[in-house]
């Protein structure tokens, strides 16, 4: 059984068949999902999305992605969504890619707060943390190292270099491994430093679908594809990436 530990179902992309995409998952052996909130709306969006099943193959994490600084979220709106469901905080963390309509500069710092709040409230509640980061890795093991006691998470899309590898490593989180590992010649060099022990794979549907099936919306169904192509850059049976990243799911998730 595979997880996809990072996957957006209940984005708009996903509002006219999502029942389908879940069963076509399922059907390609990936039978949990965990699914992270972004803003406050998309956070009350997952948990009422994974109170709908039963006992549920879906897990809801509620967050602020850095991009939302723009619009001041209150992160006890996210507190108050705390139930037994929601098993993470996140995605949360650090965003210094600037792009058209993104400006990353000048927003730095309010990114970081918003990262601390929830950096605080994960620890409040013994939650794990699911990190954004991108082009800020330093930055944010500086704003990590000075809590007072580092917490559990993963590095979701891990996209770091070999430098980042060991710092994470070194701070006991784990990294989320996405479609991009298929063409990525960054994961190619990074992913054989990192222990099967601390990967888990993701999708971030609807984005970075992997090989052959980029350009068009990612969906869960296409874990095997990333595990395949972990067991080749690792040199091990697909078999042992589907079981211990599944192991280190429920680990870190408490799943
Ligand atoms: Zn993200
Ligand atoms: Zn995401």
């Amino acid at each position: 059984m595979f997880i996809d530990t990072h996957c957006h179902l209940t984005f708009p992309e996903f509002d006219e068949d999502r029942a389908t995409i879940i069963c076509n998952a399922k059907k390609a052996g990936v039978k949990q999902f965990v699914i992270p909130g972004a803003s406050i709306e998309s956070s009350r969006k997952a948990v009422s999305f994974v109170q709908s099943f039963k006992a549920g193959p879906c897990f809801a994490s509620v967050g602020c992605h850095p991009y939302e600084t723009k619009n001041f979220p209150d992160v006890r709106q996210l507190e108050k969504m705390i139930d037994g469901n929601v098993i993470a905080i996140g995605e949360c963390g650090l965003d210094y890619h600037a792009y058209k309509g993104f400006p990353a500069i000048g927003k730095k710092e309010e990114q970081k707060q918003l990262f601390e709040e929830q950096l605080r409230l994960a620890q409040k509640h013994h939650l794990p943390v699911i990190i954004h980061c991108r082009e800020a890795y330093h930055e944010i093991f500086d704003v990590l190292d000075r809590l007072p006691s580092l917490p559990q998470g993963v590095f979701h899309c891990f996209s770091g270099g070999p430098d980042d590898v060991r710092h994470v490593l070194r701070r006991g989180f784990f990294f989320g491994i996405d479609g991009n590992v298929t063409y990525s010649k960054q994961l190619a060099l990074t992913v054989p430093l990192i222990p099967l022990s601390k990967l888990l794979l993701e999708t971030d549907a609807p984005y970075l679908p992997p090989v052959p099936h980029r350009g068009k919306r990612c969906e869960p169904k296409y874990i095997p594809l990333i595990a395949k192509k972990i067991a080749e850059l690792k040199n091990c049976n697909v078999k042992n990436v589907e079981e211990q990243t599944t192991k280190n799911a429920q680990k870190l998730f408490g799943i």
